[in-house]
């Protein structure tokens, strides 16, 4: 049956792939803490009004992938397919603009109508930080360095190369989208039909087209690098001075342009080849000009988003699961007594499992299903003696231990 299968593009998440999620969320809130970056959420859905005007009519997230619908009352909503606009909606919605600048994480569910392959879903996960309020190259610097701090924490760093480019500033860009237009245009025939569209109404999207054709075309098409004003030339240059500072290793890519409208100065991506395609696993850039698309004041923005997936499939060192202690009643006098120590066991912190039925050997195999790390078995003799046998899964030596002395000794296999 149909329904019985999850929706295309959207997974379960097991308690094995579950641990890998919460282990790049925690490290990475850890490290953004660290940071002065405090967490925060936004609702999943928002009007459709604040992604379509932010990240642009021509931008593959609004053009394709949005989850919209009408609710009940007829309001245009959509599932957010990222989450830098509505924070940004956030700090003008709680009128925090009185309290520049706001350092902001988050970690949360997205959702993008796209073609599922491995790490590219249809609901997924992103971390990301944003930086609102800091006019300046400093911010870039910090909110980079944060990023490559916490691919470092989750042991993935070495195998990624950052990839920095500038977008500069308003004037740079009307100068460089005129030497585009005539570039592309003199191309029109190359051009696939989506970036035809493009060339009026934003010829910078084409720099990202993922389209082969237009991919030619945009190895050959003039860089950005001599069309820069004198201060987006030099912010860019204090942002790279700022990661040498910092000690951030980055390679700049003149082609590097990010698929949404509202960037502008630094673009980076923290890319890896160890997972095929898709191999962004960090990216962001500074948007200031978003809250102003959104109808309110100009204020500065920087900040990235990181897809969990994707981390979490390079993460090293994620913890095992937890290993409990299995209790493990025989006979029907022992259930009672059985319910009883392991409620007191887990008053006293440890973490217990109780086996639920069958014969001593059934429970025993249920315990080491579960990675238990030692099982206290208790029968009659046990009751009418006052002990348990506590048993070591992993050596299998077996010892006799009061009662009263049990929470103790186990406390050793927590
Ligand atoms: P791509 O070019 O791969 O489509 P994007 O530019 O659309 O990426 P962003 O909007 O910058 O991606 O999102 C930041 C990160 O979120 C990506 O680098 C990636 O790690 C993750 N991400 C984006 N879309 C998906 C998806 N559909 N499934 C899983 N992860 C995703
Ligand atoms: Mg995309």
């Amino acid at each position: 049956m149909k329904s019985l299968q999850p929706v295309r593009g959207t997974h379960d998440l097991l308690p094995d792939a579950f641990r890998r999620h919460r282990h790049v969320a925690e490290r990475a809130r850890a490290v953004a803490e660290s940071y002065g970056f405090l967490e925060m959420a936004t609702p999943i859905f928002e009007f459709t009004e604040v992604f379509k005007r932010t990240l642009g009519d021509t931008s593959d997230v609004v053009s394709k992938e949005m989850y919209s619908f009408a609710d009940r009352g007829g309001e245009e909503i959509t599932l957010r397919p990222e989450n830098t606009a509505g924070v940004c909606r956030a700090i003008v919605s709680n009128g925090l603009r009185q309290s520049l600048p706001v350092k902001f994480f988050y970690d949360g569910p997205m959702f993008r109508y796209e073609r599922p392959q491995k790490g590219r879903q249809r609901q997924f996960h992103q971390i990301g930080v944003e930086l609102v309020g800091v006019e300046g190259p400093l911010g870039d610097v910090e909110v980079i360095a944060l990023g490559a701090h916490i691919l470092d924490a989750l042991g993935i760093l070495d195998r990624t190369t950052l990839e920095l480019n500038t977008l500069g500033d308003q004037e740079s860009r009307a100068a460089y989208r005129a030497v585009l237009v005539d570039y592309f245009s003199a191309h029109r025939d190359a051009l696939s039909e989506d970036s035809l569209a493009r060339l009026e109404r934003n010829p910078l999207r084409i720099l990202d087209s993922k389209d082969e054709g237009d991919r030619r075309l945009v190895a050959g098409a003039p860089t950005f690098e001599t069309h820069l004003t004198g201060a987006a030339a030099d912010f860019f240059a204090a942002v790279k001075a700022g990661l040498d500072t910092a000690g951030v290793a980055y390679a700049v890519n003149p082609r590097l342009v990010r698929g949404l409208d509202y960037y502008c100065h630094s673009a980076f991506e923290f890319t890896t080849t160890a997972l095929g395609a898709q191999g962004t696993v960090l990216a962001g850039g500074r948007y200031d000009g978003l809250i102003e698309m959104m109808g309110g004041p100009a204020t500065p923005g920087v900040g990235w988003a990181a897809g969990i997936e994707r981390l979490a499939m390079l993460a090293t060192d994620v913890p095992p699961a937890p290993r409990p202690i299995a209790v493990v009643p025989v006979g029907a006098a022992a259930e009672t007594a059985g319910l009883r120590l392991t409620q007191s066991l887990r008053r006293a912190g440890l973490a217990v499992d109780l086996g639920y039925g069958g014969n001593l050997g059934r429970r025993l195999k249920r315990a080491d299903k579960i990675g238990a790390r030692v099982a206290v078995i208790i029968g009659e003799d046990e009751l009418a003696s006052g002990a348990a046998k506590v048993r070591d899964l992993d050596t299998g030596n077996q010892s006799e231990v009061s009662l009263a002395a049990l929470a103790d000794h186990l406390a050793a296999f927590r």
